[in-house]
């Protein structure tokens, strides 16, 4: 008898210790889902939290928001995947292909990028050698990430030296494109640049597949709001340059993101400094 006894509390110590050591789980079993369609509502798996096959993990959405606020973005929400009201959905970004023409650049050098430019009427300048500079060819131009340099607070772009040849940390070119602040263009790379980090989809907004743009501004104040504290002329020119963009490489507003926005995990970036709902708006006009 006091053995069988003995045992069974030896067999619930065990379990308590399995359960203490190993019992973390996933954060509603609703989320227990196929990775394929997490994946497919903008979520990541993470294995071991849910039983059942292989393939059923733990579902969990880093990009939670207000689905009115999702789709004033540009992205779509799904439901199942975000804790709180059921407003609350995981927005997905770039998912939203609106009808566009031009022609996706593949696996070249985006040579094109200064005539594109200069074609919508603005003023360009090509620095020296842009046309080969570059990590390796463009996988494709899907996706275009908008960013501030956090620069110093004069000159048009003062910037211009540590985008084109990078940090010690990072070699450059650190994006294609440079904004000065008096509007002008400063073409700097036709090929991949380091500018986009790890994203919400790599397969758009990475450095493969999205043009990077870097427009001369101090980044403060930090405030998310309106456009005010940047010169008029650089805004517009920002809209127009990435309008020009968006329709030679048939790129949709959807997939037009700031750096803010398309950084993982979310917070790790703040640029730009102005609304991108905003922004976006105006690319539609
Ligand atoms: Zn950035």
């Amino acid at each position: 008898m006091s053995s069988i006894r003995s045992l069974t509390i030896a067999v619930c110590l065990a379990f308590i210790y399995v359960k203490a050591t190993y019992g973390a789980e996933c954060w509603s079993k609703n989320a227990c889902i196929d990775t394929s369609v997490c994946a497919s509502k903008g979520g990541s798996s993470q294995r071991g939290l849910c039983s059942g096959a292989s393939n059923i993990q733990c579902c969990s959405c880093s990009n939670c928001m207000d689905a009115t606020t999702c789709k004033a973005r540009g992205g779509v929400s799904h439901t199942g995947i975000c804790s709180g009201a059921a407003n609350m959905q995981c927005c997905k970004m770039g998912s939203v292909v609106e009808p566009v023409s031009g022609t996706t650049p593949t696996n070249r050098m985006l040579t094109d990028l200064a005539d594109i430019l200069r074609g919508a009427g603005l003023t360009v300048v090509e620095v020296d050698g842009w046309k080969t500079r570059g990590h390796g060819i463009m996988a494709s131009a899907k996706g275009i990430l908008i960013h501030h340099t956090a620069g110093p607070a004069s000159g048009d772009f003062p910037s211009l030296r540590v985008v084109r040849d990078g940090r010690t940390d990072l070699p450059g070119p650190l994006s294609q494109l440079g904004l000065g602040r008096t509007g002008t263009w400063y073409v700097i790379a036709a090929g991949r640049s380091y500018h986009a980090g790890e994203t919400i989809d790599n397969s758009i907004f990475g450095n493969s597949n999205a043009i990077g743009i870097e427009a001369e501004a101090t980044g403060v104040p930090s405030t998310n709001t309106g456009h005010a504290h940047w010169p008029d002329v650089q805004y517009q020119s920002y809209i127009r340059g990435v309008k020009a963009l968006q329709a030679a490489y048939a790129i949709p507003t959807s997939r037009v993101l700031g750096h803010k926005e398309a950084a993982v995990p979310a917070g790790r970036k703040p640029d730009p400094n102005f609304s991108m709902d905003e922004f976006r708006a105006a690319l539609n006009q």
